[in-house]
């Protein structure tokens, strides 16, 4: 049993999460507390964001204009050990992971829950196109290619 530091009630060792750097090797809150701390971390974030938004119109405006810019129609390949998967998209690969990451639908989003990865977990390979056309019809040789391959995550049958 231990006790949390912030709701002081005893809970059993289970209820805390692991935390290397502790002497005990576990969080001193427990994991709902955790939970509690975590959410209100990122309302704060959310607000602050919101109202620096607020604050810097013209600046916000410019920032999201060059980030749309800076996107352009790609064929991406995201590499974890031997595995792979095969895409294209208009938007910025890192976007696109996040959107794989919580739809766990697809190939890679299973692959990625099933295994707790994150973006940097992934080697990443892009090659660029002056169309989204051009980028789909280079997606689907190359997934073409690898279509009888085991490692390949879009021909996976799970
Ligand atoms: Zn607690």
């Amino acid at each position: 049993m231990k006790k949390c530091t912030k709701c002081k009630t005893e809970k059993e060792v289970t209820e805390f999460t692991k935390d290397k750097s502790r002497k005990d090797k576990l969080c001193p809150y427990c994991r709902s507390c955790e939970r509690e701390i975590r959410k209100g971390r990122s309302k704060e974030n959310a607000k602050r964001a919101k109202q620096w938004k607020l604050n810097n119109k013209e600046k916000y405006k410019e920032n999201q204009k060059r980030y749309r810019d800076k996107a352009k129609p790609c064929c991406y390949i995201w590499k974890h050990n031997e595995f792979f998967y095969i895409g294209s998209t208009k938007q910025h690969t890192g976007r696109r992971f996040t959107t794989h990451k919580i739809n766990v639908n697809t190939q890679l989003g299973y692959y990625i829950k099933k295994h707790n990865l994150e973006k940097k977990d992934f080697e990443l390979q892009t090659t660029y196109f002056e169309t989204i056309k051009e980028a789909r019809k280079y997606e689907k040789e190359l997934i073409c290619k690898h279509i009888e391959d085991p490692k390949c995550l879009n021909t996976q049958r799970w």
